[in-house]
């Protein structure tokens, strides 16, 4: 097939296609987004990319265009003969149907040979959060991720200590991950049109990652400083050796009374640290 975006999605039409909001359909219909998008994200021919919810697969063909091959995961099995039509010819793609929440990835990408491994998506907003998650704790070593998600989403995972959408995500996002924004996009340019705006966040994987003795503490640590917004670290942790954190709370400038939203993630690093 020759290429033409609008050909792209005029298959949609064409088929019949009917937008399921259950699985969260919003697809791109402005070519200069797909385009923003592959640009900012720096792939190459050394670049294995992946995809959640390749849709028609206008971002995909790109992708494909533009790296050395590209696995997309689609849970929606009716899209099966407008992505065989869209992307005929592209030799690098593997489509995978099913849900991407419970597809063992990491062996999805033994057979693969990559340099680098990007994953880069126009997300399901409805599983945001578990598809980022999932990512960091299948640990796939992701070197970069570049993701549009809805802006309310985006501002919890980059949020800073001291804002109202500082939590245990951010924090967990950012041992592993610098946080940035690259875009903002208005809702005018899906289809259908949904009633938010959307970001789109470049997450690149740290060089040099704070050091932990246990993970497992670590994590479950943050969780539990962060069970109760609204308490203070004396009572979210009460379960925990105190003095000890409180020591070093104090070196921080903080005591026990401190919550859990003015804590960065230097502080909970050396709290986790100090107590095994
Ligand atoms: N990337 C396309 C479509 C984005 S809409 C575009 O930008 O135009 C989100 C896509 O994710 C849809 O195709 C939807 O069917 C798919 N999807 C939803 N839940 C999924 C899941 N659990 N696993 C894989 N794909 C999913």
């Amino acid at each position: 097939m020759e290429y033409s975006f609008k050909k792209m999605t005029d298959v949609l039409n064409a088929n019949g296609f009917k937008f399921s909001k259950k699985f969260g359909q919003n697809f791109i219909v402005d070519e200069n987004i797909i385009n923003n998008i592959i640009n900012k994200s720096m792939i190459d021919k050394d670049t294995l990319v992946i995809e959640i919810g390749p849709g028609a697969g206008s971002l995909t063909y790109k992708l494909a265009l533009n790296s050395k091959n590209v696995i997309a995961y689609e849970i929606d099995e009716s899209l099966k003969d407008i992505l065989n039509y869209n992307l005929s010819g592209l030799s690098n793609v593997e489509i995978i149907y099913g849900d991407f929440l419970l597809r063992d990835v990491k062996k999805d990408l033994e057979k693969y040979e990559y340099k680098k491994l990007y994953v880069v998506a126009n997300l399901p907003y409805y599983i945001t959060t578990p598809i980022i998650v999932k990512l960091i704790e299948d640990e796939l070593n992701v070197d970069k991720i570049v993701v549009m998600v809805q802006k309310e989403v985006g501002d919890r995972f980059k949020a800073k200590p001291n804002s109202k959408d500082y939590s245990s995500l951010s924090v967990f996002l950012n041992y592993y991950y610098d946080v940035f924004k690259i875009m903002d996009v208005s809702r005018n340019v899906f289809m259908p049109k949904p009633n938010v705006d959307s970001i789109v966040l470049e997450f690149v994987k740290k060089d040099d990652m704070l050091f932990v003795k246990d993970k497992t503490l670590f994590f479950k640590l943050i969780r539990d400083s962060f069970k109760q917004k609204r308490k203070n670290i004396r009572n979210n942790l009460k379960g925990y050796d105190l003095d000890v954190i409180n020591d070093v709370l104090s070196k921080y400038g903080f005591d026990l009374n401190a919550r859990a939203e003015q804590l960065s993630i230097e502080v909970f690093v050396s709290i986790a640290n100090k107590l095994c």
